[in-house]
């Protein structure tokens, strides 16, 4: 049986064979009036489960600047307790292609080293925050929408952690209603301030003008610190990420 540990963990002890009878005995009586279905034991990922002939999974596109050529992220999946309650989606290998043999001896070791990481088990889903972090020293790039990717690596961590979430491992806290709201009474007050008397009709009218930038974010909007998304604005002596709602003033 599989319990999530909340609190940190203070002592432990071995399990004898004596003690794994007595907890039995002692549930014994409120057992029988249950009459409980026989449960079919829940499969988690553990590196002995055998890869199944067929898996499924998806594949992301990377084009970055770093790399003349695009790179093509596989993540395949395998699908434990199928049909069951405790069916679960998760990764099981990674492969990476690219037209480009340049990098090629890193990035085999790299996914073969995630692909080991995703089949022994437990909780995988450091490995998007630890490669999020990796910094090329001769600099990162911006990805539409304004996000900064501080490396290759990053960008691939990125990817992975999209599809975490895409297949249920990460659960993307939801921003809450007032964050939103705020977000957008900023982003209103911004481009009113920021709109010249008499220029607002022409905008509208053309729309290029109306979205200054690729990212959707005012042009000269600076890099936030919080979300690494190009949307902080200066407002009211205060700076204002429009993408995060993290704001700073003096
Ligand atoms: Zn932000």
């Amino acid at each position: 049986m599989a319990m999530k540990i909340e609190k940190k963990i203070k002592g432990y002890a071995v399990v004898k064979p004596e003690d794994k009878a007595a907890p039995a005995a002692a549930s014994a009586p409120a057992a029988p009036e249950k009459k409980e279905a026989p449960k079919a034991e829940v499969i988690q990922m553990h590196e002995s489960v055998e890869r199944p002939e067929q898996l499924v999974g998806e594949t992301y596109k990377i084009k970055s600047p770093l790399f003349e050529h695009a790179l093509y992220v596989t993540i395949n999946d395998i699908v434990l307790n199928a049909g069951t309650p405790h069916e679960q989606r998760r990764p099981f290998e990674i492969f990476i292609n690219s037209k480009n043999m340049d990098h090629f001896q890193w990035i085999v070791a790299l996914t073969r080293i995630i692909s080991a990481v995703f089949r022994k088990g437990g909780d995988v889903t450091f490995l998007a925050e630890e490669m999020k972090a990796v910094f090329d020293p001769r600099g990162g790039y911006f990805k539409a929408g304004g996000v900064y990717m501080p490396s290759i690596v990053a960008e691939i961590g990125a990817v992975i952690e999209q599809h975490m979430k895409h297949i249920g491992l990460i659960q993307d806290p939801e921003m809450d209603e007032a964050t939103k709201r705020l977000i957008a009474e900023k982003r209103a007050a911004y481009e009113q301030a920021s709109t010249p008397v008499g220029a607002a009709s022409a905008a509208t009218a053309s729309s290029g003008n109306a979205e200054p930038t690729a990212s959707g974010f005012p042009p000269g909007a600076t890099m936030c610190a919080k979300c690494n998304t190009q949307a902080l604005v200066l407002m009211d002596g205060c700076q204002t990420c429009l993408n995060c709602g993290y704001s700073k003033c003096g």
